[in-house]
């Protein structure tokens, strides 16, 4: 298991008013494994991917992640966290304009002080997992949306993180984007790696493991492996 909620949840306050983003959850994130969280917009569901990714801590309930219980972590051991055990991917891939595909991919592996020769062979590992090798000088400008998320995905996987967190990635992407973004994340799930995708688009689906539903804060698990 790579990371548990137990009853834990969010709530936001403002002036007199609170607004529960999600409601006590309990929910298990576990290895080899694409786990689709799907629901409407303002169910809750980037609020529990942003709680797996210790972006944010629960308001209530508790939560550990990759071994660390997070309640217990300041916002330095938090970062760290993050930096070292979790992949992210946006839906609008969030590259930076200025650098090229592989500078971009090359990124989080700077963060962490990798050492140049280093972080040049995992990228292009990274690149070639995507199979994005051949596009590794261009700008984010010169690529295509599915392009763009495929470099996006490298960028999440070239630490090596045992969890890989997608915020409706596929929602900018035309259908043939779609699946190919999808079966990237598929094969990272089926070769060991915690995936979890946040979406309102049930087309997705098929490419899920297990798939629980958000709504209106409220998770439920609907549906058990599916391989
Ligand atoms: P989704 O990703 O499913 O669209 P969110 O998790 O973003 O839903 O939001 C769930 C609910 O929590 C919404 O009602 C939203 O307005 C509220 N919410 C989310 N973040 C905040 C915040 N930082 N402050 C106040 N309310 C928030
Ligand atoms: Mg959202």
């Amino acid at each position: 298991m790579i990371a548990e909620l137990k009853q834990a949840g969010k709530e936001y306050r403002a002036g007199d008013q609170t607004i529960v983003a999600l409601q006590p959850t309990t929910l298990q994130l576990h290895e080899g494994e694409l786990l689709l969280i799907i629901g409407p917009s303002g169910s809750g569901k980037t609020t529990l991917l942003s709680l797996l990714g210790c972006v944010i801590y629960p308001s209530y309930g508790d939560l550990w992640v990759d071994g660390q219980h997070v309640n217990k972590l300041n916002e330095r051991a938090l970062a760290k966290l993050r930096l070292n055990s979790i992949g992210f991917v946006f839906q609008n891939f969030n590259l930076l304009a200025p650098l090229t595909a592989e500078a971009n991919v090359m990124m989080p592996l700077q963060l962490q002080g990798v050492s140049q020769s280093e972080a040049r062979d995992r990228t292009e590992k990274a690149l070639q997992t995507v199979g994005m090798t051949d596009r590794r000088k261009n700008l984010p400008s010169q690529l295509s949306g599915g392009q763009q998320q495929r470099i996006a995905i490298a960028r999440a996987l070239v630490t090596n993180p045992k969890l890989v967190l997608c915020d409706e990635p596929t929602a900018s992407l035309d259908k043939d984007s779609i699946n190919i973004v999808m079966q990237e994340l598929r094969t990272l799930a089926d070769n060991g790696k915690s995936v979890a995708v946040v979406t309102h688009d049930p087309r997705l689906k098929p490419f899920a493991h297990r798939i629980v539903e958000v709504d209106n804060g409220a998770v439920k698990e609907v549906s058990g492996f599916n391989e």
